[in-house]
């Protein structure tokens, strides 16, 4: 049978079973090696209040916080995208960015981007 991914959308290589993580968007049960793994780090005063707090000289500590997203939560939010069949031979997919979606502003397509 053809298979669509080499891996099969997973990373297991060799493991039998990973543990299963909620989804921080739906909460739905996913692989840990088949979710996508976010880590950013996170002002607990966001927004245009911390931005004018931190002009004014004030120091607000930020806090690294990690989220797994199932694929589905993952396309819908633009962390991740489908991918033609030459640009997933690509190993390393595409990276977020800034509030999720990735800000192209050239026209050069993503196989010839450089990551
Ligand atoms: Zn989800």
């Amino acid at each position: 049978m053809p298979k669509k991914r080499k891996n099969r959308g997973r990373k297991l290589s060799g493991s039998g079973h990973e543990r299963a993580v909620h989804c921080s968007a739906c909460g739905r049960l996913v692989p840990l090696d088949k979710a996508v793994k976010i880590t950013r780090w996170v002002s607990p005063v966001g927004g245009t209040i911390g931005r004018d707090l931190e002009r004014q000289g004030a120091y607000i500590s930020r806090r690294l916080e990690t989220r797994y997203y199932c694929v589905s939560c993952a396309v819908h939010m633009g962390l991740v995208r489908p991918r033609s069949y030459e640009e997933r031979k690509v190993a390393r997919p595409l990276q977020s960015r800034g509030r999720g979606r990735r800000r192209t502003s050239s026209k050069v397509p993503l196989k010839f981007m450089k990551f």
